[in-house]
């Protein structure tokens, strides 16, 4: 079974993702971390985006896996754990550029559909209910208001050690949802049969146990 969970930056996906997998024993795929990775990896490279030969040799030396230790998922990058390096400022902003990239998400798309293949999964991103995974048995789209979501962008960046105000991540988040949402290949947006979350009055738990709830009532049949 998939489990499909999308939706614009800090609406709650990763960290509800997460704990859903959890609590229904399933695999849990960000796909968001992978291309995060890639963008750690073109910034590294100094690879200007405009260079197919290198991009393309760039992905196909590309190895991405993740492992998870006590509830924490770590992630690493050619043998690397780049978990907390593809979180910093840097890779934020140049993600959307890179993941607009059509051989990127081919490349990306393919590894996802090999991970969740024969397995349940719950994988979150922007794309999962529209591109990667259109036959999902269910799909949620996660949104908040902006003010909440960048409050809660602070606090894990404040986690990270990195300070910024509530204005400049509200403007962060917009202009990387813009960005995710015209770009010509997969935008950013709900499929028709996705079930609308919207968390900005919600916690953690009442997210989780609401998905949760959804996803069992499905495989019970009512
Ligand atoms: O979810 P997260 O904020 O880590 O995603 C980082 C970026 O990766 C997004 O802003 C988007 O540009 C890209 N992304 C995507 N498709 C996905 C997941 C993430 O384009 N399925």
């Amino acid at each position: 079974m998939i489990v499909a969970i999308d939706g614009p930056a800090a609406t709650g996906k990763s960290t509800s993702a997460k704990l859903v997998a959890q609590n229904l024993g399933f695999t849990y795929l960000d796909t968001g971390a992978m291309y995060r990775c890639v963008t750690l990896s073109v910034l590294r490279h100094n690879i200007d985006l405009s260079n197919n030969s290198a991009l393309t040799q760039l992905l196909s030396d590309l190895n991405i896996e993740f492992g998870q230790k006590n509830g924490d998922v770590s992630v690493w990058l050619n043998g690397e754990n780049v978990s907390a390096e593809i979180r910093q400022a840097d890779v934020t902003n140049h993600v959307s550029a890179v993941s607009a990239l059509a051989s990127v998400r081919e490349a990306l798309v393919r590894i996802q559909r090999q991970i969740a293949a024969n397995q349940n999964c719950v994988l979150e991103g922007r794309d999962i209910g529209t591109i990667v995974f259109p036959d999902a048995e269910i799909k949620f789209f996660l949104v908040a208001d902006d003010r909440v979501r960048a409050e809660r962008r602070q606090l894990d960046l404040k986690a990270l050690g990195e300070d910024k105000s509530i204005e400049a991540l509200i403007a962060d988040i917009r202009r990387r949802d813009k960005l995710d949402s015209e770009r010509d290949h997969s935008p950013l947006r709900k499929a028709e049969d996705a079930i609308e979350v919207d968390t900005t009055q919600l916690t953690i738990n009442e997210q989780v146990d609401f998905m949760v709830n959804k996803v069992k009532s499905l495989t019970i049949g009512n």
